[in-house]
């Protein structure tokens, strides 16, 4: 397996950080990335009376045939064998032809969740598949939206992207696709919610959980 911060190739044993080394016992392929740790899981519309926020051990991992699988628990045992019960469904779900049913959901920057495994995709889509295209040159474009004044969401391509705010809703929606596709089926219900707030986070988490997702 590989570090995802060094790419340091490392065998089989995760770093678990504040956990410490742990060798992992399923037989993942020698080119899976692999992030691991501690953190605390924010649920920005928890229903009253649930809890907030949720400590938990993690393991991610960037495996070949899934693009993103993170399993959660309260041990590293638990969260291996949650990380690798997703991986078997997504390599099953493709039947090793890497094909997933994939739908976009609400997003925009290309990202899918498969309707059959759950598994995330980054770039699984293009511009001109969801009808984006760059309000300067008519190119399909993933890279950025906004609203205009008549609720009416203007896209550029790269190119022709004009930073005019502080944030960059790009990687913001990019963070938010990623909480969402972890948070597994339970996220159904809340699917409403997320489409018709675009700037309300499902969950948040530490910025050192999700500093490695940019695009
Ligand atoms: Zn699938
Ligand atoms: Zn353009």
């Amino acid at each position: 397996m590989k570090d995802l911060m060094t790419g340091a190739d490392i065998g089989t044993t995760v770093n678990f950080r504040t956990v410490g080394p742990y060798e992992a016992r399923h037989p993942w392929p020698t080119e899976t990335v692999v992030s691991a740790g501690g953190g605390r899981v924010f649920i920005r519309n928890a229903k009253p009376g649930s809890p907030t926020s949720y400590g938990t051990l993690f393991m991610e991992v960037y495996p070949p045939g899934a693009a993103f699988i993170r399993g959660e628990g309260s041990t590293v045992e638990e969260c291996e064998n949650a990380a690798w019960g997703k991986y078997q469904l997504a390599l099953n779900c493709t039947d090793g032809r890497s094909v997933h049913d994939w739908e976009p959901r609400e997003y925009k920057n290309g990202a899918g969740f498969c309707t059959r495994c759950k598994t995330f995709g980054a770039d699984v889509f293009t511009g001109a598949q969801l009808g984006q295209f760059c309000d300067v040159c008519g190119e399909g474009t993933t890279y950025d939206w906004d609203m205009s004044s008549d609720k009416t969401t203007i896209f550029h391509c790269k190119k022709h992207f004009v930073q005019t705010r502080n944030d960059t809703t790009s990687n913001q929606n990019f963070l938010e696709t990623i909480l969402n596709g972890m948070l597994g089926d339970d996220d159904n219900d809340d699917r409403d919610d997320l489409a018709s707030d675009k700037n309300s986070t499902e969950a948040s988490t530490t910025p050192a959980e999700g500093d490695k997702n940019d695009e």
